[in-house]
């Protein structure tokens, strides 16, 4: 059970070697191939575990190549700029052999960088929510098109205050999308919100 074994395109693969990975940690083992077959998912997993690859890798199989026209197909959202930050790195090196075209709303940045974020026409967005919703508004953005969500660090997210926001934003997305939360802990209230932003999920746990 490589990752030779998972089908990947030539494009991960070789993103994946230039990572340095030679196996599939535990959560990537079992994450990546419910995702590839596209169920939402419930991850119990903790930063270290290798949880970033694993929803990284599905969303580039997913999207394949940049689609200039169809506008955001992905989005990755974090609990603080710093998470973003070093998840948009991850997701460039990563995806350095894809077309596919990254960019990052955070708080924190100028109104500028984010309507640069947005022009460039990306099939990747990594945000913070409360900013993400905010340029959506300013700028009447719709998110038709996005096949591929994932709420990283999940309860970090709900511990910031960012409820509300995730459930606009989701409230935004069509019905036919993919959803993924990835999450240390699985408090009430974030139980509650997959059970209604998701779609019959598979709940993976180490
Ligand atoms: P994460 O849990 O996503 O923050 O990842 C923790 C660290 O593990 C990062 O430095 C990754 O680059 C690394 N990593 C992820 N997947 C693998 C793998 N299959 N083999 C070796 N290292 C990995």
């Amino acid at each position: 059970g490589g990752f030779q074994s998972m089908g990947l395109s030539h494009p991960v693969f070789k993103g994946v070697i230039r990572k340095g990975y030679k196996v599939p940690t535990p959560i990537q083992r079992k994450c990546m191939p419910v995702i590839m077959e596209g169920k939402d998912v419930v991850a119990m997993a903790r930063t270290g575990s290798g949880k970033t690859a694993a929803f990284l890798i599905p969303m580039y199989e997913k999207l394949k190549v940049h689609n200039a026209q169809a506008g955001m197909r992905g989005i990755v959202l974090s609990p603080t700029r710093e998470l973003a930050l070093q998840t948009l790195k991850f997701t460039k090196e990563l995806g350095k052999y894809t077309s596919l075209k990254i960019a990052c709303i955070l708080g924190g940045d100028s109104m500028d960088n984010q309507f640069a974020a947005i022009h460039a026409n990306p099939d990747i967005m990594i945000a913070t929510p409360g900013r993400f919703l905010h340029v959506l508004m300013e700028m009447d953005l719709k998110l038709g098109a996005v096949e591929y969500i994932v709420f990283d660090e999940a309860d970090r997210l709900f511990e910031m205050g960012f409820a509300e926001q995730l459930r606009e934003i989701l409230s935004r997305l069509p019905e036919s999308r993919q959803t993924l939360l990835f999450s240390a802990t699985l408090p009430r209230l974030l139980a509650d919100f997959a059970r209604a932003g998701l779609s019959d999920p598979v709940l993976i746990r180490l």
